[in-house]
Parts: structure tokens; C-alpha cells; sequence
């Protein structure tokens, strides 16, 4: 079947609803989306969104724009911080007549709570900034996004999953898309495609992440030869729980909680000690890494301890109740009387395709590629740069979605109807005939595996040249192997193991695209610490990375980095 929208989005987290309600009432949009759309990963968020409304103490949209520069490591565009933290409280207040139940201080405003390297003055103390709903804040969201995309009559479809992303001559055609129900392959013609996929926490063995998470339209993206930014950066959130990954929010911490070592030490107060339990993900999770390597790991073991118990079952059951509840389920302990064993989980990607201020996709030379944007986790704005500070990212999706949504429209009057490619389907038909046919033996759980390992061992809070060549050939082997996958089952309806070999290609290609951005940076910023190379140095390695998919293998080259108001300056908290 063959479909047609005048705009085309593939994703319905929390930035495709957004932007899919900007152009609905101006053009006609569909969105897409691989699971059931309230489904979508951004539904999970728990802690919260960050703006500068000042509603609990004094703040500014300066001191945001500080933080957000400070925490990426002065990897982030200056002018995208800028206006993210300018148009902030806009955005709360836009979701708060959306219908968003935000919790509440005494006299009724948005209530705010403390977040990790969020700072008043520039860095002098913790500011309250993250507006929440408990710590359920994304859920909400995403039920009120979706509630009125249901009522501006939003045509949606659930459980198609794009399997290809079609360019010809340098304008987007539109995406062929695999329905799970009944396994059909349709053709959906649109003259703006905004990629709105999310994250790829999955290349890792322990992650917050969901199972879609796999990156889907950042690979076909990286396939159809759109370069990949900053793929290097990985964010490892400090406070997984131990063994499963599953997140335990910021917000414990905002709320008062405390990480502590064997000895009980409160061991951040070494590390960060202006802001301690409240530093940037990238400084806790490398001090957990070293507390461990020390031998102040819980009873030796490779996990530290959260402590919530002085917060009181009260404050428990008011502003963390999902967490205690998950601690609860998933390890029969008590936030109100245990500690929490927990160690660092794969969280966010920084990197992923490049874009405008608009959402525009920009091509190897920097070039909008006419028809195809994107927002939110699967695009790299640069606003993240090294190291994302918590609640950006929930603010950064209706921000940018925003924008791309109104870019959008405002291009549509210029880009004219893509000619029809002929047969659009048949690459897909054949994707999926290989895998269906394939006799070599070879499972997608156990390489999916074998990956993931690689990725854990090799490319995560440490990293070092001789390893991280290690796991490029490593991978290499691995997508070797994939030639010789085997898919099992043959039926069209709910094959869901044919799209796990998919998702599975995918993430390899991913893999391989953050290791190799991993290898080619010799210095530490941010996210990416390199053993053999622990310092910053600005002189070479103030850019960003960008990597591009060849016939055989990639190449990598690199972008400047936008600088308006803050000098790098080391970074201390
Ligand atoms: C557990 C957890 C807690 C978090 N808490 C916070 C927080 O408190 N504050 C904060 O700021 N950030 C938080 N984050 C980060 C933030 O939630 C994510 O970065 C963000 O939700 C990503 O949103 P998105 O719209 O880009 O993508 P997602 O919400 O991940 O949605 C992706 C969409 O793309 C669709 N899709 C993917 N592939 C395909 C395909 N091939 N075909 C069709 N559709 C496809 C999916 O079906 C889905 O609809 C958290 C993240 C996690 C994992």
C-alpha cells in the first residue's frame, strides 16, 4: 500500500507529539510509531523538566545556559543552550494548559525540586529547577501530549516500524514501514520526514532504557549517508539498580539522598564538594567507577549504596513513590529502611544525527537535506555536548520539537512532491528475504549478547586505545557474523524475531559508530574519559565528531564548536 502525508513522523515520544501538534491544523501529518504510541520510552522519565521559573527560590535563564555549557563540558553549542534556557518557562507554562498535573507548592505555583549540576550564580550552590509530577513526570506528559493529538484527530500509526528511509537526490521521498500485525510492507510518501526515533541505550548490556530504544532512525539515517555527531559521548547514569539497569531518578538525590561507599562515607563530598551527591552524571558515575576500583565497592563487590532513608516514609510515598515501588518489586527492599545497591546504567546518548536550530538534518558538508528532520534523543542539536544535565532532556523534546514542527510547515510551501521512486519496497523485501532465508547457523540473541558485552567492557565510563581497538574488530567480527543469521521464524503476523535481527543490525552499526568516535578522540571531556589520555585539551579537541558511513568502513572528520558567552574554563563543582 502506498500512503501519503504532506509531513511524515516517525516517532511518537514526547518530541514527535510535539511537533506533531504543531503542524496538525496547518498540513496534513501522520505519525508512526513502532509500539503503541504511549508506549514510547519518553513515558518513563521520572524526575523531571528543567526551567528557570524561580517559583521556589531565586533563579535565571542565565545561570540554565551556564549549567547546560558547564555540564556538556563546553562541548554545547552556545546558541542552542541560549535558546533552550530562554524559552523554558514558555514551554512549562504551554504544557501546563496542555493540561499537565505538575505538583504543586503551598501557594498553588509549579512546584520545583533540586537537580544534578543545575547551580545558582553561576555555579555557587544547588538551584530548585526541575518542574515534576512526582516522580512519574514523563507519563504524564506523554498522556496529556497524546490526549490532544487524539483530539486535534492526529492520524497515528501504532506498530509500524520503519525499515528504510528513502533520499533521491538529495530530497527525502518518504520511508518504507513493516506492520507488525499482519507483516506488510507499505510505502509512505511525505514531502517532510522529521526522525524523532529516540535512544540506543540497548547497545549496552545494563540500561535504563527501553527495549525499543535501538536507534533505528539514527542507523537508517547513518545508512543513507547522513554523518553521525558526537557519537562518543554515551551518558552512564549513576543510579541504576544494581544487576538490572533499571533507573532510580535524580530526583532521590534532589530530594536529599545520599550515595555511600563500604565505609558509609558520603563519598561525593571528594569529588564534588560544592555540590556533592548533586554533580553532573558523568563526575558521579566516574566516581562510583573509582570507589569500586579502590575496594570501597559494597562488601568488595562492583556497586555503591543510595541512601533515602533519613527522607521519611511521607516524603517517600509524596515525591518518590514509582522508585520505591520499583526497589520494592525488583529487590523486596525498603526505601524507607534499606539502602539501595546500585551501580551506573547506560542512560542517554549525546550524539546522534546532526540538526539545525530548526530541526533541519545537515549532510556531510553541512548541507540541509531538503525534507528530512529531526528531534529529540536520536538528534544531536549539540545542546548536550559531553555530558546532558538531568530534565534537559524532557525540555530540550518540546523545545526542539517545537521548532521543528514550525520549520515544517513553513517549508512545505517550498518543497515541491518527490517524484515516487520506483518499487520503494523492494530494497526492504529483499532486507527481509536474506534474513528469513538465512542458513548460517548464527542467532540474533546470542550476537546481540556478545555486542552488548563488548560495549559494557570496553566503551563505557573508561575507556583506553588498546581495548576500545579491541572491540572495533570485535564488532566487526560480529556484523560479519550477522551474515549468517538465521531467523527462525518464517510467519508474517507478529514476527517479532525478524525485527529483533533488524533492531540488532542496527545496533551493531551503531556500536561500531560510537566506538570508533571513541578511539579517534584523544583527550577526557565529559562523558568520554580516556585512561590513556585523562585531560581535556581544548588546543585539539574543542570540536565536535562526526562520522560518515563509506562503501567500506567510515570516515571521520569534524565541526567546530559554537562559542558566545562562556570561555571554557575547567570544570569544577
Ligand atoms: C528511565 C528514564 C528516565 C528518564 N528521566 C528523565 C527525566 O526525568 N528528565 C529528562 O529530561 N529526561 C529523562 N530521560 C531522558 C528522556 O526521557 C529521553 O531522552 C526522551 O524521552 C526521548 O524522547 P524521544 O521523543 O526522543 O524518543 P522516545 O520517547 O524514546 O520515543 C521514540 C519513538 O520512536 C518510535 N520508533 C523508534 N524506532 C522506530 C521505527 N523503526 N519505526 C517507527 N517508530 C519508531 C518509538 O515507537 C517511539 O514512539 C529519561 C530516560 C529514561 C530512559
Amino acid at each position: 500500500m502506498i500512503l501519503k502525508h504532506d509531513v511524515l513522523i516517525v516517532g511518537a515520544g514526547l518530541a514527535g507529539l510535539r511537533a506533531a501538534l504543531e503542524v496538525a491544523g496547518s498540513a496534513d501529518v501522520g505519525l508512526l510509531s513502532k509500539v503503541y504510541p504511549t508506549r514510547s520510552h519518553s513515558g518513563a522519565a521520572q524526575g523531571g523538566i528543567a526551567a528557570a521559573l524561580g517559583n521556589e527560590e531565586p533563579d535565571s535563564w542565565e545561570w540554565h545556559m551556564f549549567d547546560t555549557v558547564k555540564g556538556g563540558d563546553y562541548l554545547t553549542d552556545q546558541n542552542v543552550a541560549e535558546i533552550l534556557a530562554l524559552d523554558a518557562p514558555r514551554a512549562i507554562y504551554e504544557l501546563e494548559h496542555m493540561g499537565v498535573p505538575f505538583n504543586r507548592t503551598e501557594d498553588g505555583r509549579i512546584a520545583q525540586r533540586a537537580f544534578g549540576g543545575h547551580t545558582r550564580d553561576f555555579g555557587a550552590a544547588p538551584v530548585k529547577r526541575a518542574c515534576y509530577a512526582a516522580d512519574r513526570s514523563g507519563r504524564v506528559m506523554m498522556d496529556t501530549l497524546y490526549f490532544q493529538a487524539v483530539k486535534k484527530g492526529i492520524r497515528t500509526y501504532p506498530e509500524l516500524h520503519m525499515l528504510d528511509l528513502v533520499i533521491r537526490d538529495g530530497q527525502v521521498a518518504g520511508v518504507t514501514v513493516y506492520e507488525l500485525a499482519t507483516g506488510e510492507i507499505h510505502f509512505i510518501q511525505a514531502r517532510a520526514v522529521l526522525l524523532a526515533t529516540g535512544g540506543f541505550g540497548k547497545v549496552y548490556k545494563t540500561t535504563s532504557n527501553a527495549f525499543a530504544s535501538t536507534g533505528d532512525g539514527v542507523y537508517l539515517a547513518y545508512r543513507a549517508g547522513i554523518p553521525l555527531e558526537d557519537m562518543e559521548f554515551v551518558q552512564f547514569h549513576p543510579t541504576g539498580i544494581y544487576g538490572l539497569g533499571v533507573l532510580i531518578s535524580e530526583a532521590a538525590r534532589g530530594e536529599g539522598g545520599i550515595l555511600r561507599n563500604d565505609l558509609g562515607e558520603r563519598f561525593m563530598e571528594r569529588y564534588a564538594p560544592t555540590i556533592k551527591d548533586l554533580g553532573p552524571r558523568d563526575m558521579i558515575s566516574r566516581a562510583i567507577h573509582v570507589e569500586i576500583h579502590e575496594g570501597r565497592g559494597i562488601g568488595g563487590r562492583d556497586y555503591v549504596h543510595l541512601d533515602l532513608t533519613h527522607l521519611g516514609e511521607k516524603r517517600l510515598a509524596e515525591k518518590l513513590s514509582d522508585i520505591s515501588s520499583f526497589v520494592k518489586i525488583y529487590l523486596g527492599l525498603d526505601t524507607a529502611k534499606d539502602l539501595v545497591p546500585v551501580q551506573p546504567t547506560c542512560h542517554y546518548m549525546m550524539g546522534g544525527i546532526p540538526v539545525s536550530v530548526d530541526g533541519e538534518v545537515l549532510d556531510a558538508d553541512h548541507r540541509v537535506v531538503r525534507g528530512l528532520y529531526a528531534a529529540g534523543e536520536c538528534s544531536c542539536i549539540s545542546l548536550h555536548g559531553a555530558n546532558r544535565l538531568g530534565c534537559n532532556s524532557l525540555l530540550d523534546l518540546v523545545v526542539f520539537g517545537r521548532r521543528a514542527g514550525l520549520k515544517m510547515v513553513a517549508d512545505l510551501g517550498t518543497i515541491p512532491w518527490p517524484v515516487m521512486p520506483k518499487s520503494p519496497e523492494e530494497p526492504v523485501r529483499e532486507r527481509i528475504a536474506r534474513l528469513k532465508g538465512g542458513r548460517g547457523g548464527e542467532k540474533v540473541a546470542h550476537l546481540r549478547r556478545e555486542l552488548q558485552e563488548i560495549m559494557t567492557a570496553h566503551c563505557s565510563v573508561f575507556r583506553h586505545e588498546e581495548t576500545l581497538a579491541g572491540a572495533l574488530s570485535d564488532i566487526a567480527a560480529l556484523q560479519d557474523a550477522f551474515g549468517r543469521v538465521n531467523v527462525e521464524s518464517q510467519g508474517e503476523r507478529f514476527n517479532t524475531e525478524l525485527l529483533e535481527a533488524i533492531e540488532l543490525e542496527h545496533l551493531l552499526g551503531l556500536g561500531e559508530a560510537i566506538v570508533a568516535s571513541a578511539l579517534a578522540r584523544k583527550e577526557s571531556r565529559g562523558a568520554h574519559s580516556r585512561e590513556d589520555f585523562p585531560a581535556r585539551d581544548d588546543e585539539s579537541w574543542l570540536k565536535h565528531t562526526l562520522i560518515q558511513k563509506q562503501d567500506k568502513g567510515y570516515r571521520i572528520f569534524h565541526k567546530p564548536v559554537t562559542i558566545t558567552r562562556f570561555q571554557p574554563k575547567p570544570r569544577a563543582y
